[in-house]
């Protein structure tokens, strides 16, 4: 029976990426030994290495002095790596959800943190504007997408200070101009590939500028020297993350990405707004995410809840409950969702008004 997985993270990939990692799990590249048991020395894996710094470079645009690395231990590893690499003395951070404040609490160990601004006041339903950054920062930290609140800033900012981006929940889903960034950062599992892989990219000149002595592992210079191949990098979620951006290449590049994400984002918000039974999270239209759609029962009917989480589910609609800290519903609609599913929510959403 078709699942519709709206799963928050790890969350859905192509077809093609299941396919394609069963069959390398196999017999990995015509070698006849699987892809979790070959050297990652190897020439086939050298080259899937290879072949994703460059497609990543391709479809992003990513500019001349920019490198790409591929590291374990997942977005929250960067919450540290990036202060321990870039911060000297004072660093910004754009207070937008649970992400956006664990990161501001690992850097404020390395020096001193200033709050430019914060949503936290009405449960991180909105994006803060008007904000100041100091100048004298060493960069200023921004979470683009707040997966659990269903908030995005999708515009690259610009507060000429050197920009830092943890993109993990809408990497990929729209181009962006990596130019107007130093650093971005994003834990493959929302939505380019498996858990298990971060994919950061540098901005060179950036590094070598902090007095502190940086271990090795932590040191982003270390992974740029040695191509990602310092240590055992996680070679099974490279591979699949390197199909996934091939099918989004073969769509047509992310801007092809992003005009169905807004189209499936679209209808979704559409009919939360038209449906007496639901209403939005997020007020404002402008601040509303592309990938996670938060919403709740409307006024008067929030005893009903559990009766919709009940006939989602036997609608083979998965992943639907919110993050505890909002309640309600999250349907997060990353990349790989096809419009199908969405439809099929709508559908559960309409005959679940007329019970009323
Ligand atoms: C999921 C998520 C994280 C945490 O990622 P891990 O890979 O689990 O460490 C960090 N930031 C954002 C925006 C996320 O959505």
């Amino acid at each position: 029976m078709k699942k519709h997985n709206f799963y928050a993270g790890p969350s859905i990939l192509p077809e093609i990426v299941y396919e394609k990692t069963k069959e390398a799990i196999d017999d990995f590249a015509g070698t006849g030994v699987s892809l979790m048991s070959i050297s990652h020395r190897s020439k086939q894996f050298e080259a899937v290495i290879t072949e994703s710094q460059e497609i990543f470079r391709e479809l992003l645009n990513i500019p001349e002095g920019y490198q790409v690395i591929f590291v374990g231990g997942g977005a929250s590893t960067q919450f540290f790596t990036v202060p321990f690499n870039l911060l000297e003395k004072k660093a910004a951070y754009l207070n937008t959800g649970t992400w956006a404040n664990t990161a501001l609490k690992e850097a404020k160990m390395f020096g001193e943190i200033v709050e430019v601004a914060s949503s936290a006041d009405k449960n991180y339903n909105y994006i803060p504007k008007g904000f100041s950054v100091p100048k004298d920062v060493d960069y200023l930290h921004i979470t683009t997408n707040n997966t659990i609140f269903g908030t995005e800033i999708k515009e690259d900012l610009d507060f000429g200070v050197p920009l830092v981006a943890d993109m993990s929940s809408d990497f990929c889903s729209r181009p962006v101009d990596v130019s107007k960034y130093a650093l971005i950062y994003a834990g493959a599992q929302k939505n380019v590939g498996p858990a298990g892989v971060t994919v950061v990219i540098i901005k060179e000149e950036i590094l070598g500028k902090v007095s502190r002595q940086i271990p090795t592992m932590v040191d982003y210079r270390t992974h740029i020297k040695k191509g990602s191949m310092h240590n055992t990098p996680p070679v099974l979620p490279i591979f699949s993350m390197l199909e996934t951006m091939k099918w989004i290449k073969g769509l047509g590049g992310v801007e092809v990405i992003q005009k169905m994400n807004i189209e499936k984002a679209g209808i979704l918000y559409d009919e939360i707004e038209r449906n007496k039974v639901f209403k939005p999270t997020v007020a404002n239209p402008e601040d509303r995410s592309l990938m996670n759609i938060t919403f709740v029962m409307n006024d008067g009917f929030e005893e009903h809840e559990k009766a919709f989480l009940d006939m989602a589910a036997e609608r083979n609609i998965l992943g639907l409950k919110g993050h505890r800290s909002v309640g309600g519903f999250r349907a997060s609609t990353y990349n790989a969702l096809p419009i199908e599913s969405v439809k099929v929510l709508i559908q559960a959403m309409q005959d679940f008004e007329k019970k009323f």
